[in-house]
């Protein structure tokens, strides 16, 4: 005669079985990945001290995040201190080296999400703010809002106190000699009457180089994303590209993965890019490495869009996608060493 087990039975035998209790918080994967943008980085027009230079920063940001994570801290808390390391250098497109507006400012972008509740919070076209990932935080935290925008954005963030700057303090010498080049050469193609849009599309992709990213997991098996940019070059009528746009720019959910991207930031938006990816590794039991491949090469790579993808997945896996010639990258985890990287290798 055969005998079933009652529910009750079952119950009381899982919870006697030790090997099948959740593994202890201390032996969880921790994780995080990051990235500086990615375009036309080449190796032969790069001098060693500023390739020196990238690397060091990458690593400071990426050790800053890890160590974050090893302190038990959350992978929110993760992802934006590596983000304001980054933010704070004027080496990248993102807070303190952000582009310039074809009038000669800086609006700035920025987004994050959190893995564990698709709770999120965006800012875009601020100009004031110094760390605008941090702005972003406080929509998600301190509002009922997702997404905040200019003035509106920058009265929130007097209201809670945000440290806000000098649009001036985001001035340097590179970008701007960046703007020169970009208006006169949208300038040479407007007089040719070719129209604003097209102008734009056919500058080259270092105009738009350097966007900040950064995918983390934490000790209770949470992931978060966050991405701050700049925008692009001579961007103009308060263009806003991907990086703000939750599901485009950045998106996190623990039963899928966390995305942040950099890139070509119409095409982003209009393949929902981090939300694609996401959707393939839930829907389709898409590694997040295969997922990024086919949005990134398969997707956008024949309708001309431009970028990459840093992905991480809730059991530490992770890849670092692109097709362009390089994406400052960098990802280290419990089972990997630190890794930076700028070019195809
Ligand atoms: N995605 C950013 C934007 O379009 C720029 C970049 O990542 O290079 O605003």
């Amino acid at each position: 005669m055969k005998k079933f087990l009652s529910l009750a039975g079952v119950l009381s035998l899982l919870a006697a079985a030790p090997a099948l209790a959740a593994p202890d918080s201390a032996d969880r994967p921790l994780a995080i990945a990051i990235h500086g943008g990615a375009g036309t980085i080449e190796k032969s027009k790069m001098t060693p001290e500023r390739e020196e230079a990238y690397r060091a920063k990458l690593r400071e940001a990426l050790d800053r995040g890890y160590g974050v994570l090893e302190q038990g801290g959350s992978s929110l808390d993760a992802v934006i201190a590596a983000i304001n390391i980054l933010e704070d250098s004027p080496l990248f497109n993102a807070g303190r080296g952000a582009v310039y507006t074809y009038d000669g400012t800086h609006e700035l972008d920025a987004s994050l999400m959190d893995g564990r509740t698709r709770a999120a919070g965006a800012v875009a076209g601020v100009k004031r703010v110094r760390n605008p990932i941090d702005l972003a935080r406080l929509v998600m935290e301190d509002s009922p809002f997702v997404m905040l925008a200019g003035e509106g954005a920058e009265e929130f963030a007097r209201s809670r106190g945000v440290e806000m700057v000098d649009n001036a303090l985001f001035d340097t010498d590179h970008r701007r000699e960046q703007l020169d080049k970009a208006k006169k050469k949208l300038q040479r193609e407007e007089a040719q009457e070719r129209d604003y849009q097209a102008a734009v599309e056919g500058l080259p992709v270092p105009f738009r180089t350097g966007t900040v990213g950064a995918v983390a997991l934490d000790r209770e098996g949470n992931i978060a994303a966050g991405t701050s940019t700049g925008g692009m070059t001579a961007k103009r009528y308060g263009r806003i590209g991907d990086s703000p746009v939750i599901g485009a720019g950045t998106f996190a959910d623990n039963n899928s993965c966390a995305v942040s991207a950099t890139g070509h930031g119409e095409y982003f938006i209009r393949y929902n890019v981090a939300a694609d990816i996401c959707a393939r590794v839930q829907y389709q039991g898409r590694s997040v490495n295969e997922a990024a491949g086919e949005v990134i090469n398969g997707v956008l790579k024949p309708v001309g869009g431009t970028g990459g993808v840093i992905v991480l997945d809730a059991a530490g896996n992770m890849a670092l996608v692109f097709n362009t010639k390089g994406m400052y990258r960098g990802s280290r985890s419990s089972g990997q060493p630190a890794r930076i990287a700028i070019f195809r290798e």
